[in-house]
């Protein structure tokens, strides 16, 4: 599906996944250069509390205060510097394409090795909608359940001469036994992934998204960078309500039964536990059957709900016209759901 020459397929979680090719390409102790958490990368990618942080240097690059885009200069400037063993690319809060030639021009550059995390966009990489960065990296590693619509579970994918690497960090070195049942929903998600119907899917989802990022951007929000390459959004709550936290949104949401997550927004004066924005993906709708009318129909509602988050029945009135478009878009049109 990727056109790799290794895959391993058994780790547990993405989180693992990065644990295993990291322990495949590095010691203890070496510098590595990851996406800042409040810029949009994973705990995995060095944060302090994560194993990640504990066990290797990392340093973080971000996106420009500008264009809120990952800012190669920044990021070349601290690989002449730092000398890192391994660049991680890859990101969790995110929205725009993710180039794969610039990064190993850099690594290349600097003598590292390049890391390609592709957790959340396997699907739309699978969808051939995002460059494959297989190619570029000596390493990729990604979830199954993300974008990749597939069982909850992680794999890693590289050249040969990483293989044997691979497959002993992941065993012994991390896990015990596969999950086989697990190993077998994710082979039944690749087959699903390489078919025409999951490359329209993975198209219908950026359209999607893009819909909804416009739509939203025509009720008063800002988009973090302006709009969406990928399959989620970051919204920017303070130019639509400056006293509304991404917590407030979430909890309201929660109870018109919309789901995202708050986020925070790069340089968030806000703390991580509060944030000023919300994170938004199309994924899901987009395998109901939704389109750009519904997505102009979701951002009315996250507006209407927002706006009278103090009147408990303005936002179950928001609660029911979501349900009704989840009735008429049902995402498992062939099952009974009746009680
Ligand atoms: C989700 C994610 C992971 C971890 O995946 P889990 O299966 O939750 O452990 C790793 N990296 C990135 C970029 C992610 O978005």
């Amino acid at each position: 599906m990727f056109g790799a020459d290794h895959a391993n397929v058994q780790p547990h979680a993405g989180a693992i996944a990065n644990m295993g090719a990291y322990q495949a390409v590095i010691e203890p102790g070496d510098t590595v250069l990851g996406m800042s958490l409040d810029h949009g990368g994973h705990l995995t990618h060095g944060s302090p509390v994560n194993f990640s942080g504990l066990q290797y240097r990392f340093v973080s690059y971000g996106v420009t205060a500008s264009d809120e885009r990952i800012d190669l200069d920044q990021l070349r400037d601290l690989a002449l510097a730092e000398r890192p063993k391994l660049i991680v690319a890859g990101a969790t809060a995110y929205p725009r394409l993710i180039q794969p030639e610039p990064l190993r021009e850099i690594a290349d550059e600097s003598g590292a090795l390049l890391m390609f995390d592709a957790a959340h966009i396997a699907g739309l990489i699978a969808g051939g909608v995002h460059p494959n960065p297989t190619q570029f990296a000596d390493i990729v590693t990604f979830t199954t359940h993300k974008t990749l619509r597939g069982p909850r579970g992680g794999a890693i994918i590289c050249r040969s001469d990483y293989a044997k690497a691979v497959d002993k960090a992941m065993f012994p070195g991390i896990q015990g036994g596969p999950l086989d049942h697990a190993v077998a929903a994710k082979a039944v998600a690749f087959a699903e992934a390489a078919t025409p119907e999951f490359a329209e899917y993975a198209a219908r989802i950026v359209d999607n998204s893009r819909a909804l990022a416009a739509a939203l951007a025509g009720h008063g929000f800002r988009l973090v960078s302006g709009g969406t390459d990928n399959h989620l959004m970051l919204v920017d709550l303070r130019t639509f309500d400056p006293d509304l936290t991404g917590k407030e949104a979430q909890a309201t949401l929660d109870a018109a039964g919309i789901s995202l997550n708050k986020n925070t927004v790069p340089d968030d004066p806000r703390s991580p536990f509060v944030t000023s924005g919300v994170r938004i993906g199309t994924p899901a709708v987009t395998t109901q059957g939704m389109d750009a009318d519904d997505m102009a129909t979701i951002a009315d509602l996250i507006s209407r709900a927002l706006r009278n988050r103090s009147d408990d029945a303005a936002v179950a009135a928001v609660r029911a016209d979501a349900a009704a478009l989840c009735a008429a878009k049902p995402p498992y049109p062939g099952l009974d759901t009746e009680d």
